[in-house]
């Protein structure tokens, strides 16, 4: 057993197990498994000064103990010290429960007092057998994160065997002087242990120091990590794809328009990164309809003049078909050679496009993240783009990253980046902004319109198309149920064919099948339908410019990023555009709130500001099982000051100390560095 127990002491292999689950597996971990909590059982309080809603410990004698049944079975106590009696109630209980309440014997209870049928009386106290000797504990007693079966005492004893040895510091002491944060050991001790005069408050709300160190040193791994990450691909060795100019410049002089001058900006960020002999990983941020298609294209063309091969990736069937379907024959006009592959087509279409990826005969490949996902061969990919990357998640960002031969990569994304999660989970990502719109855009006019009038918006449709426009309709949202999310969209269709039989009315949902939904896409983009019927799958990129009206149903059931994106649908052509949000009242506080932000605002930037203020930062990473290192201790929004120094100080610690950023990564991160090896 000795030999099997990675930690310093023996553990029992069930424990073991336990502690895994916990993500403990060395005594580095125990040390740094800190409390949840803190309970006070250093003091007693005498039953008759108990007070119902205070939490407390008494002392006492078991006078009586039973099973009752009413009003459901439970094991009920009574208890009592010199002054006064105490009901105790279980309401889960084992046999052994029974064995142990003896009549005659002394324990202790530490719970909240409650005002009960019967008197006061605590349910489900913790309880340990002490008789008036027994010494009460000279700290606070800290509660653990824990999982089923491990018990509080068990990962206690743990963690003191782990803090038997002094812990050594992994930054140096003048260090610590100049950023003003206690040495690790008294910081850690502080907080497994806290001494019975620890301010309780501040080590609660983590304003303690010796949260702050933690907090920084947690950070400073993360940047450390992240530094390394960046080192490790600025070593890593690509193809090169200097600009030649020839076909972006061709491709420039076929666009109908001029670029922005923040697209130029972007593109000129973007093209010397190409030109690199390490791989790019750079984000194209920019507002939904601030074109940052074009701008992929360019950098496509790039790998292409190269001879390289360039992968257009999207997150839905219907953005990577039209991606396919825009860029495609303008590719193809200077001589480019295209394929899609899709997961609609059939097997052996399939197989012949990779046929003549893997043979070179195709130059730019457009699909969805499928196509990576199969076992496809590509010639000789230079680069890769990601449209919509945030609907890809970290984790799968960090699985691209990890394939294979490293091309060059584009993420683009229409929801910004706030400045704290850039600097955090995304800093190994360069970060290119396109921050304005297309000129001749007229801003989207929206209006909040309450489901009750609902027949004034359908008329409003009516007009609308029948005067040569177009219109997109949302069905609600119901996140609970695919089935009755596919009945309500029917349903939703079915009534507006009834209600508006003049017009031409289209149906596209995420269930359909691939052709049925590229024939309506199809349809709507050349003006066949005049109403195109669509639950969220229209959420993303888009882009039809004679559809200048969106209703959304149930707008109140969406999230900001949402609607904001199914919005960003219209105000693309000429047109006056307008999206109505239908509401159903009443609304609660934060869908009031959400609505009020996105009627206010049409900027993307300071929408996702609020959204990030309304929701906090762990929601809009997402997935919290991203096999990247979440932070535990730091909290982006509360420690902006201090990450701000951790990142300061990593770049010093990278230059100055090598050794030091390797022992306190190796703390840290130790088996966890899934950003290191990336
Ligand atoms: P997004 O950034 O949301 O992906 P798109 O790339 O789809 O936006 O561009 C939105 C629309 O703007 C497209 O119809 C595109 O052709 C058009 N567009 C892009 N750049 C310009 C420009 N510089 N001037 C005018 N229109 C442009
Ligand atoms: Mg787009």
């Amino acid at each position: 057993m000795k030999a099997a127990s990675p930690f310093s002491f023996p553990v029992a292999p069930g424990t073991l197990a336990k502690l895994a689950k916990l993500g403990i597996q060395r005594d580095a971990d125990l040390v740094l498994h800190l409390p949840l909590r803190w309970e006070d059982e250093t003091r007693l309080t005498p039953i008759r000064d108990l007070l119902p809603g205070a939490t407390a410990q008494v002392q006492a004698v078991v006078r009586e103990c039973k099973v009752a049944y009413r009003p459901r079975r439970m094991l009920t106590l009574t208890v009592e010290d010199a002054g006064g009696v105490l009901g105790i109630r279980f309401i889960n209980f084992y046999p052994s429960h029974l064995k142990l309440f003896q009549p005659g014997e002394s324990f202790r209870f530490m719970g909240e007092v409650r005002g009960g049928f019967l008197g006061l009386e605590m349910v489900h106290p913790r309880f340990s057998k002490a008789g008036d000797d027994t010494p009460l504990p000279s700290g606070l007693t800290p509660v653990y994160p824990t999982t089923a079966g491990l018990a509080q005492a068990t990962l206690r004893k743990l963690v003191a065997r782990a803090l038997t040895q002094p812990l050594e510091d992994t930054l140096p002491q003048a260090w610590l002087d100049e950023l003003a944060l206690p040495g690790f050991d008294a910081s850690i001790r502080a907080l497994h242990q806290p001494p019975t005069d620890a301010a309780l408050g501040e080590l609660d709300r983590r304003t303690h120091p010796a949260w702050q160190r933690l907090a920084f040193d947690e950070l400073l791994a993360q940047q450390l990590s992240l530094a390394a990450a960046r080192a490790a691909r600025r070593r890593q060795r690509t193809t090169p794809l200097p600009a030649a100019q020839r076909l972006t410049t061709d491709f420039l002089a076929r666009l109908p328009f001029a670029l922005t001058s923040a697209q130029t900006r972007a593109w000129h960020e973007i093209s010397p990164d190409l030109a690199a002999a390490h791989p790019m990983r750079r984000l194209l941020q920019g507002d939904v309809g601030s074109g940052k298609t074009v701008v992929a294209a360019l950098a496509c063309l790039q790998a292409v003049e190269n001879n390289h091969q360039a992968a257009f990736m999207a997150p839905t069937e219907i953005l990577a078909e039209q991606h396919a379907t825009k860029l495609a024959p303008q590719f193809e006009a200077m001589g480019v050679r295209c394929a899609w592959i899709s997961g609609s087509q059939r097997k052996s279409q399939r197989a012949a496009a990779w046929q003549a990826v893997a043979g070179g005969a195709v130059d730019v490949v457009f699909g969805t993240h499928a196509l990576f996902q199969e076992a496809g061969q590509f010639h000789n990919l230079g680069l890769v783009v990601v449209d919509e990357q945030h609907r890809f998640g970290v984790g799968q960002r960090l699985a691209l990253m990890q394939k294979g031969r490293e091309p060059h990569q584009l993420m683009m994304s229409a929801t910004p980046i706030p400045r704290t999660l850039a600097m955090s989970f995304f800093a190994d990502l360069d970060v290119s902004t396109i921050d304005a719109l297309p000129p001749g855009r007229t801003p989207v006019v929206t209006k909040l319109v309450s489901a009750a009038r609902r027949d004034e918006v359908l008329d409003r449709v009516r007009e609308a198309c029948l005067d040569g426009g177009q219109a997109y309709w949302v069905c609600p949202l119901i996140e609970e149920s695919e089935k009755l999310q596919l009945q309500t969209a029917e349903d939703t269709y079915a009534t507006l064919r009834d209600q508006l039989p003049d017009l031409n009315i289209g149906l596209v949902h995420g269930r359909m099948k691939p052709a049925d939904k590229q024939a309506v896409m199809a349809a709507f983009q050349s003006g066949t339908l005049h109403l195109l019927v669509a639950t969220t799958v229209i959420e993303v990129g888009v882009d039809v410019p004679n559809a200048a009206l969106m209703v959304i149903e149930h707008a109140e059931r969406m999230g900001l990023a949402q609607l904001h994106q199914l919005r960003g649908r219209v105000g693309r052509g000429s047109r006056e555009s307008v999206c109505v949000l239908l509401y159903q009242p009443p609304l609660s506080e934060l869908a009031r709130a959400r609505l009020k932000v996105i009627y206010e605002s049409t900027d993307g930037f300071e929408i996702a500001r609020q959204d990030l203020q309304l929701r906090g930062p762990g929601e809009l990473l997402g997935h919290r099982q991203s096999g990247l290192p979440m932070l535990r201790f730091a909290d982006l929004e509360r420690d902006v000051a201090l990450l701000e120094t951790a990142r300061d100080w990593a770049r010093r610690c990278l230059s100055e100390a090598p050794d030091v950023a390797a022992r306190h990564v190796e703390r840290w991160l130790g088996t966890r560095q899934a950003l290191a090896d990336s």
